[in-house]
């Protein structure tokens, strides 16, 4: 068998949605599944749409992700150009063979001419008005310089059927078949044209796209069928949903991928859920590194039907890789959030491993933070709590005993906090929620947190917990 050939061919829109990163996935893994190549192609023929610095967003995504490319725009290798409009001359070559086959022709209608056509009919299809053309009028259009594109000449009978290695067999009348644009007006190809003489050229055996191309398979294996080409093998991939009944989509207002980072999840997670966004392992796992996925990855197993982008497991996913992290690792991702909400210089890598279990996206971690920096506000009553046998009476008592024990304290250590409540515990004989509850209350000002009472009173020092337990005293006196 020959070497298994694969391309990831992104059109440079600027941002990586998503479902193109998928494809991407899953094109590599079935290179890197077989040993194979994974090659990298710029469709990049639709002028119209082209943005700056679009290119960039490609490689750095593919950098991040670690889908490396073996070849490709940037490193070159042996059927470049990987750029498709470095490629034009080619396939204007090849749209005149097909010209030559009768497999092809030229088209002059006017855009009037055209917009009538679709006025007219609910079920646009060119009617074939300039294949009639005689080889006279054809050569004086073309060098009056007339505007042309040259379309495919598809049967008007007969049936076109094709093979898909997810969907199966699917036909098509060809009476369905639009003579679609080879090569348009300006001189570049289309995807439609472009896609399959650089997918034969440069040796693609596995062609794996979204599904949204199923439908103009059958037009592509005409085009191989009038070359004499071998078709590759089609691998489509199932849309992508938000729900029930809306694709996953940047116009929509969905993540791309650069979103998701932004959001604060990690690239493995996110990679390692949309791996599972259509494919089935076939097993429980569910937590795969690339490698894994490589071994692992069956594009058999690909499912028909469409995927859901489900959030909730996403975060979970996030948060598992989170949990993973070493503790250094955790605090240098979590830096950039903790400097949003504190400008205090306190010990970071202690907050860290407070919150390296209970975070599951980067960008929870300021809500979990706000206290650290400044007491918020509070109401007392969140100093009552039933369980803990805390009520304002009590939590006021024990607040004015620790207070003193605090000012006493040194040196100020983690150890010495905790002997220092737990003998007020003891000299109480009360239950450990009774002095814990409100200690940590009157330090943190939230029912919940990251941390006890311990941990807090640690992080924040010695001078900010008495005042901060000061104040819990004047706020429970004012409620008695
Ligand atoms: N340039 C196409 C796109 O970005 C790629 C389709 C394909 O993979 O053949 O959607």
């Amino acid at each position: 068998m020959a070497k298994v050939r694969t391309r990831f061919a992104p059109s440079p829109t600027g941002y990586m949605h998503v479902g193109n990163l998928r494809t991407a996935l899953y094109t590599y893994l079935i290179a890197k599944h077989a040993g194979g190549d994974f090659i990298l192609r710029i469709e990049d023929t639709d002028q119209e749409r082209f943005v700056e610095g679009a290119l960039n967003v490609i490689y750095d995504t593919l950098k991040a992700t670690g889908l490396k490319h073996d070849e490709g725009p940037d490193i070159g290798g042996p059927v470049g150009p990987y750029v498709q409009s470095q490629r034009t001359d080619i396939y204007l070559k090849y749209a005149k063979e097909l010209i030559e086959k009768g497999e092809a022709y030229y088209c002059f209608c006017t855009k009037e001419r055209l917009d009538s056509l679709r006025n007219n009919s609910d079920t646009y299809k060119y009617d074939k008005h300039c294949l009639h053309l005689s080889k006279e009028e054809i050569e004086k259009n073309l060098s009056s310089g007339i505007p042309y594109v040259i379309r495919q000449n598809n049967p008007e009978v007969g049936v076109t059927s094709f093979n898909d290695e997810i969907y199966g067999n699917i036909s098509v009348d060809n009476s369905e078949l639009d003579d679609m644009i080879l090569i348009k007006s300006d001189g570049y190809p289309t995807y439609n044209f472009a896609n399959v003489i650089d997918d034969h050229l440069m040796g693609i055996t596995h062609v794996v796209r979204g599904s949204e191309y199923l439908s103009s398979a059958p037009k592509y294996n005409r085009l191989y069928e009038a070359f004499g080409w071998e078709i590759p093998i089609y691998v489509h991939c199932p849309p992508i949903m938000k729900d029930e009944h809306n694709k996953l989509s940047k116009r929509n207002g969905d993540a791309s991928f650069e979103d998701l980072i932004e959001k604060g999840y990690l690239k493995e997670a996110v990679l390692n859920y949309i791996a599972l966004l259509g494919w089935n392992p076939r097993s429980e796992q569910e937590i795969f590194n690339l490698e894994e996925l490589v071994k692992e990855f069956d594009y058999r197993n690909i499912n028909k039907s469409p995927a859901i982008f489900d959030n909730v497991k996403l975060k979970w996913m996030n948060g598992e890789y989170i949990k993973k992290l070493s503790l250094e690792e955790f605090n240098s991702l979590a830096l950039p959030y903790y400097k949003k909400v504190i400008s205090k210089d306190l010990d970071f890598l202690k907050i860290s491993s407070l919150l390296q279990t209970r975070v599951e996206v980067l960008s929870e971690i300021p809500d979990f933070l706000d206290f650290f920096e400044e007491l918020p506000e509070y109401t007392e009553d969140i100093y009552v709590h039933k369980r803990m046998k805390s009520n304002l009476e009590s939590s006021l008592t024990v607040l004015e005993k620790i207070l003193p024990k605090f000012k006493e304290l040194s040196p100020w250590t983690f150890e010495n906090i905790e002997k220092c409540c737990m003998d007020l515990i003891s000299e109480m004989g009360v239950k450990n929620g009774v002095v814990l509850w409100p200690v940590r209350i009157g330090l943190s000002g939230k029912k919940s947190t990251p941390g006890g009472a311990f941990e807090i009173a640690d992080i924040i020092g010695k001078e900010e917990s008495i005042k901060r337990t000061e104040i819990g005293i004047e706020k429970l006196k004012n409620a008695q």
